[in-house]
Formats: structure tokens, sequence, C-alpha cells
């Protein structure tokens, strides 16, 4: 099963107009389709899907790293799972730089994992780590505080490699590098935690980017920013998931 997922952000999206233009009869059925919509459109959006795209999954751009109780201006898991999400962003760069740490992240997917969502861990360098040829480090260091911790791990999860200097650049990086980091990833995960999990790429995944990208072994799948925002570019990333 592959994954193609939509981080729409903080983009106003016509629901319906969106919906209307996405093709899904073109798509395989091996392709797990997740949109995640700003919170405030996710319950009308999964309504409307119910009746007309029951293929698609939500998910959401973030959730707190807490379950209940005073903590304002918080959505909870639990919140979450009540209105049809199936799917939760964690770490995205956007939200740590936001001042989102490790044990913050480490805790999300923890409370991720207990409200029975599926989270999308987002890693990846800078632009100044990648030019010292600390990308490795970065990873090494980002898996150990993030997730290493949570052995006996039984749960979906998938790893989102998202090179921070590619997102919204429109320059995806080249293939050895991501099948460099890849297999990095795996490596680790491997010998960590001995568990099964998708491994998915993100940062400038568009329509033409994606045919190249999806060749790459080992890349289960895209997570999918500005071209998400167009049903057409959108359907089309998903046609080279299917080579
Ligand atoms: C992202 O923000 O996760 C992302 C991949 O964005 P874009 O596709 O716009 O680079």
């Amino acid at each position: 099963m592959k994954h193609l997922i939509a981080n729409w952000k903080m983009n106003f999206v016509n629901l319906d107009a969106w919906l209307k233009d996405f093709d899904l009869n073109n798509i395989s059925e091996e392709i797990q389709v997740v949109i995640c919509p700003n919170y405030l459109d996710i319950k009308d959006f999964y309504k409307t899907t119910l009746k007309t795209h029951q293929q698609i999954s939500i998910g959401a751009q973030n959730l707190s790293s807490e379950t209940e109780g005073a903590f304002t201006c918080q959505i909870s898991g639990k919140m979450l799972k009540n209105i049809g999400v199936s799917y939760s962003i964690v770490g995205h760069s956007e939200s740590r730089l936001q001042g989102e740490d490790d044990e913050t992240i480490l805790n999300k997917l923890q409370t991720a994992f207990h409200c029975d969502l599926i989270p999308i861990l987002c890693i990846g360098e800078d632009q100044h780590e990648y030019s010292k040829g600390r990308t490795e480090k970065k990873i090494k260091h980002q898996l150990t505080e993030n997730l290493f911790p949570l052995q006996n791990l039984s749960n979906n999860i998938l790893i989102a490699y998202e090179p921070i200097y590619a997102i919204g650049s429109g320059i995806a990086v080249q293939n050895e590098h991501l099948e460099e980091v890849s297999l990095l990833i795996k490596d680790l995960v491997r010998e960590n935690l001995g568990t099964d999990f998708t491994l998915i790429y993100g940062g400038s995944v568009n329509s033409e980017s994606a045919k190249n990208l999806a060749k790459v072994d080992g890349i289960d799948g895209f997570l999918v920013g500005n071209a998400s925002l167009d049903p057409k570019e959108f359907a089309n990333i998903a046609l080279s998931l299917e080579q």
C-alpha cells in the first residue's frame, strides 16, 4: 500500500470544488489518499467525503501532546478521532519552527498511538546541515529523540523524510540523496525498533518531480504541500506512484 498525503496547511480550499475535480476513478486502490485540511474544515470534509469519496482518509496537521484538560488552544487526539480523523502529522518542520521540541514530539507520537491515530512523523535536515554534511547526524538525532524511546511499537507509523530546504522551494532533492537517506532511516529503525513502517518523501513534490522521485527504492508515497491544493495536479502525482 502506498500513501499520498495532502497537507493543505493554512490555505483556503473550496472543499466541494476540490473534491469535484479530484478524480479517484483513475487512481489505483493500492494508493491510500489522506487529506489534511485545517482543523475547522475537518468535520465538513469528513461528511462530504463519506458521501462522495469514501476511499479518502482524513489527517490532522498536528495534535496536542496531552489527552484532555486545561490546555487552552489545544486539540486532542481523541477529539480528532471523534470527528473522523485517522492520521496526524507530527513534528512538521513548520511546527518545530514554532517551538515544538523533541520531547513534545515524542509525547505527541505516544498520544497519537493512544488515540488510535496513525502518526506521520516528519524528519529532515536544514540547508546548513546539508551543506556541512550533517544529514546523517540530524536524522539519527531526530529518530533517537522522537521515536526510539517508544519501544514495543506495534502500531502503524509513517515516517516522512522532508529536507527543510526542499519544502516550498520548488526544488525536490536528487534521487541519489533520497536513496541514501532512505537506506539510513530504514537501517536505523530496524536496528533500534525492529519494526515495520512506511517511508514517504515530502518537499516540492509535483506531477513532474514525482515521476523521478517515485523511482527511488523504498519510498512508498509522498507528503505534498503546495501541489495538493490543485486537485488535478494532486491526482497526477498519484499516477506516478503507480509506476
Ligand atoms: C510540506 O510542507 O510538508 C511540503 C512537502 O510542502 P511542499 O510540497 O509545498 O514542498
